[in-house]
C-alpha cells in the first residue's frame, strides 16, 4: 500500500489545487453541545455553517464514493466530519472506514472529531491506516471550556459546567497524545470566540504543540441563530490574524480551511457540482 501524506489537500497547502477530498456524511449524532452550534445544521467544528447534509449509511456512502470518484478522479482523501461527531456514531464511522479501506487501499483516510470518544477506536484507526485526525479543542482551561460547552455525554452519563469541560479536555488531550504515539498526523482546530476564548487560543496551541500536534487551524466563530452565543459578534479578521501570529510561535498554521460541507467533494473551495448533488440524492434513497 502506498499512502502519500503529500496528497492531503487540507494538511498540505501545496496540494490543495491538485488533489480533492470527499466527506462522507455518515455520522448524524453528537455527544456534546457547543454553545455556538445549532443542531439543525452540520457540525460547526469543521463544516460550513448553515448547511444541512443528507445522512448516508456506510454502504450508501461507499456507493456514493464510487460514483464520486468516477466524476472527480482527483479525490485523494476520504474524510468523515459529521454532520454530527464521527465517534458519537462509532459503528457507522468505523464500518465506513473499513469498507473504504478494503476497496481503496491507497486512499488517504481522515476523521474530524471533538475528541470525546475517539480513544477506544485509535488502535483500529491505526490498523486501517487512518493517517490524519483533526481534533477541535477550544479551551485547555475547564473554566473557559465551561462557557463554551453546555453539556457532554460520556459513557451514558451527562455532565455539565466545569465537569463537562474537564472530561472533554481530558479525553481530547489523551487522544492527541495517543494519536501521536502511533504516528497519526494531527491537526487541532480552535474556534475563536470573541470575549470567551480569544485570549486563550495561544495557550491551546502551546499545550497541543507540547503533545506533538502537527498543525493548528484558528477558525473564526460563526454566529448562528438559536444558540446560546447568538448575541456574540463574529471575530474581526484582524483578531484572527493576530491570534494566528501568536499561535504560529508554537505550530504551523492551516490558513486555507474552507469549512467544507459534511458531504463536500472535490477541490477545496469549489462547490459540489449538480451532478454530485444528484448522486448524493440517489445514494440516500
Ligand atoms: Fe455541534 Fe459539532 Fe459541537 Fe457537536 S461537536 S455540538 S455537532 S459543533
Ligand atoms: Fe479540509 Fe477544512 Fe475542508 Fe476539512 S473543512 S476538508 S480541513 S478544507
Amino acid at each position: 500500500m502506498t499512502i502519500s501524506i503529500e496528497k492531503h489537500p487540507c494538511f498540505n497547502d501545496a496540494s490543495r489545487h491538485t488533489f480533492g477530498r470527499i466527506h462522507l456524511p455518515v455520522a448524524p449524532k453528537c455527544n456534546i453541545q457547543c454553545n455556538y452550534c445549532n443542531r439543525k445544521f452540520d457540525c460547526l467544528n469543521e463544516n460550513r455553517p448553515g448547511v444541512t447534509s443528507k445522512v448516508l449509511s456506510p454502504h450508501q456512502a461507499l456507493h456514493y464514493l464510487d460514483k464520486a470518484i468516477e466524476l472527480s478522479p482527483n479525490i485523494s482523501v476520504v474524510g468523515i466530519a459529521g454532520p454530527g461527531d464521527p465517534f458519537a456514531n462509532p459503528e457507522e464511522t468505523m464500518e465506513t472506514l473499513r469498507l473504504v479501506r478494503e476497496k481503496y487501499p491507497d486512499m488517504l483516510l481522515c476523521v474530524a472529531t471533538n475528541g470525546l470518544n475517539v480513544m477506544p477506536y485509535i488502535e483500529e484507526l491505526a490498523q486501517l491506516q487512518v493517517s490524519h485526525v483533526t481534533l477541535t479543542i477550544n479551551a485547555v482551561d475547564p473554566e473557559i471550556g465551561s462557557e463554551i460547552y453546555a453539556w457532554v455525554r460520556h459513557r451514558k452519563k451527562m455532565y455539565r459546567d466545569t465537569n463537562a469541560a474537564k472530561i472533554l479536555l481530558e479525553s481530547q488531550l489523551a487522544a492527541l497524545k495517543k494519536l501521536k504515539e502511533i504516528g497519526v498526523t494531527a491537526k487541532v482546530n480552535a474556534i475563536v470566540i470573541p470575549g470567551v476564548n480569544d485570549k486563550h487560543v495561544a495557550e491551546v496551541a502551546k499545550t497541543v504543540a507540547e503533545l506533538g500536534a502537527d498543525i493548528f487551524n484558528c477558525l473564526p466563530y460563526y454566529n448562528t441563530a438559536e444558540t446560546v452565543f447568538e448575541n456574540i459578534a463574529e471575530p474581526h479578521p484582524e483578531m484572527v490574524a493576530s491570534i494566528q501570529r501568536e499561535t504560529e510561535k508554537f505550530l504551523p498554521q492551516m490558513k486555507h480551511c474552507a469549512r467544507c460541507r459534511a458531504d463536500a467533494i472535490g477541490i477545496i473551495g469549489q462547490e459540489n457540482s449538480d451532478e454530485i448533488m444528484k448522486e448524493l440524492q440517489e445514494a440516500s434513497k
